[in-house]
C-alpha cells in the first residue's frame, strides 16, 4: 500500500463571490497515521479544504485521491462524502435527546449485535466516556459532547477523521486533555487525523506535520518545530509565537544589520537577557506576568520588543538590563 493515505492535487475552488474565496491551487500528501494541523487566519480556507478532500464540494479545478482513488464529490454520488472518512464540526451533529451509547452506537449495523455492543464500548472506553454511558446528550458538557462526537466519528471502521475548530467550544484545562486524547487515540488506532484550526496551540502541541493557509493558499508545509522556527512569512512568526516585527528603520536603530535591511522578525525568547560583547542597554517599561515566566516590554531608541524573562522578579518595570537579540530574521 502507498504510504500516502491522501493526495491534494492542484485543488481549486472559487465560491461565485465578487471576492476571492475559497482556495487556490493547493497540493499536498498525508502519510497513512499522520496528524496533520491546518493553522490559518479566519476565512484564510480551511473548512474549504477539509470539506473538499471529504467530497464535501464540488471542485473547480484538481482532485483529492484516498488511496490513490479520486474522492467523488456531492454532484457525482447519491450520497456525499467518503464512507472511510468522517468529518466532525463545531455542531457536533449528536442527538441531544438519545444517550450517549445510543448516539455511537446508532452508526452501527443492527446484523451483529454482539459486535455492535462490543464496538460501542471500546470505542466509549477508548474516549473516556464510558461512565457517561447513559446520560443524555442535553446533560453533558461541551467537551463531553465533542468525545461523543469523536467516538461516534471513529466507531465505524474509520481512517481519516477530520476536525474542524475541535477546540473551540471547550475551556483552556479540557483543551489540553483533548488534545492528548486526539495524539493518544490516533497512536492506539492508527487514525489519520486532519485537523483544522485557527489556534495555532492546536496544532504545534500535536501534529505532525503543520499545513499554513493563507488567503486561500498554502504558504509553508512542515514539521511543526520546523515551521516555527524557519517561518517562510511574517504572517506564520505572527500567527504561531506572537512574533516581533520592526519596521527595516526600527531594525537598524537597535543595531541589527541583516543582509537586506528588510523587515526584522523575531519571537521574545530568542533576545538573550545577559550582558556581553553584543548586548545592548534597554529600559523595561513593562512586565507582564505570564504564569511560569514574565514578558518584559522593552525599549531603545524608542523602539520597543519583548523579551521572556524566566527568573520571575528578576528585572522591574523601569530597570535597566542588558539583551542581545540572539536570533532575527528578515523579510
Ligand atoms: P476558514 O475555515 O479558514 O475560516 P473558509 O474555508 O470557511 O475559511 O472560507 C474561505 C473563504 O471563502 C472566505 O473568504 C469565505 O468568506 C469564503 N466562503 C466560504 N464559504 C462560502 C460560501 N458558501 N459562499 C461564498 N463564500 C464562501
Ligand atoms: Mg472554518
Amino acid at each position: 500500500m502507498d504510504e500516502n493515505i491522501i493526495s491534494v492535487r492542484q485543488l481549486t475552488k472559487q465560491y461565485q463571490t465578487e471576492q476571492a474565496s475559497g482556495i487556490r491551487n493547493i497540493s499536498f500528501d498525508i502519510k497513512r497515521g499522520d496528524i496533520i494541523a491546518v493553522i490559518g487566519e479566519s476565512g484564510s480556507g480551511k473548512s474549504t479544504l477539509l470539506k473538499s478532500i471529504f467530497g464535501l464540494l464540488k471542485v473547480d479545478e484538481g482532485e483529492v485521491l484516498f488511496n490513490g482513488k479520486r474522492v467523488l464529490g456531492p454532484h457525482e454520488q447519491l450520497i456525499p462524502g467518503h464512507k472511510e472518512m468522517k468529518i466532525v464540526t463545531q455542531d457536533f451533529s449528536l442527538n441531544i435527546y438519545a444517550k450517549v451509547y445510543d448516539n455511537i452506537a446508532s452508526v452501527l449495523s443492527n446484523r451483529d449485535v454482539k459486535s455492535k455492543e462490543e464496538k460501542t464500548v471500546k470505542m466509549m472506553q477508548h474516549l473516556h466516556i464510558d461512565h457517561l454511558r447513559n446520560k443524555k446528550i442535553t446533560e453533558l458538557s461541551g467537551g463531553e459532547q465533542q468525545r461523543v462526537a469523536i467516538a461516534k466519528a471513529l466507531v465505524t471502521d474509520t481512517s481519516v477523521l477530520l476536525l474542524d475548530e475541535p477546540f473551540s467550544q471547550v475551556d483552556a484545562l479540557l483543551k489540553n486533555q483533548l488534545r492528548a486524547d486526539i495524539k493518544r487515540i490516533a497512536a492506539e488506532t492508527g487514525v489519520t487525523v486532519i485537523i483544522v484550526s485557527h489556534d495555532p496551540a492546536d496544532g504545534l502541541f500535536l501534529a505532525d506535520e503543520l499545513l499554513l493557509m493563507k488567503d486561500g493558499q498554502l504558504i509553508q508545509k512542515g514539521q511543526p518545530a520546523y515551521v516555527y522556527n524557519h517561518p517562510e512569512h511574517i504572517y506564520t512568526a505572527q500567527l504561531l509565537g506572537n512574533a516581533v516585527v520592526l519596521k527595516p528603520e526600527d531594525g537598524l536603530k537597535l543595531g541589527l544589520h541583516g543582509k537586506h535591511e528588510g523587515t526584522v522578525v523575531f519571537y521574545p525568547e530568542w533576545v538573550e537577557l545577559k550582558g556581553g560583547w553584543n548586548s545592548k542597554r534597554y529600559e523595561v517599561k513593562d512586565v507582564y506576568y505570564k504564569g511560569f515566566y514574565e514578558e518584559l516590554l522593552l525599549e531603545r531608541n524608542g523602539v520597543t520588543i519583548r523579551a521572556i524573562q524566566l527568573n520571575r522578579g528578576e528585572h522591574k518595570k523601569n530597570d535597566h538590563v542588558q539583551a542581545n537579540i540572539g536570533r532575527f530574521l528578515e523579510f
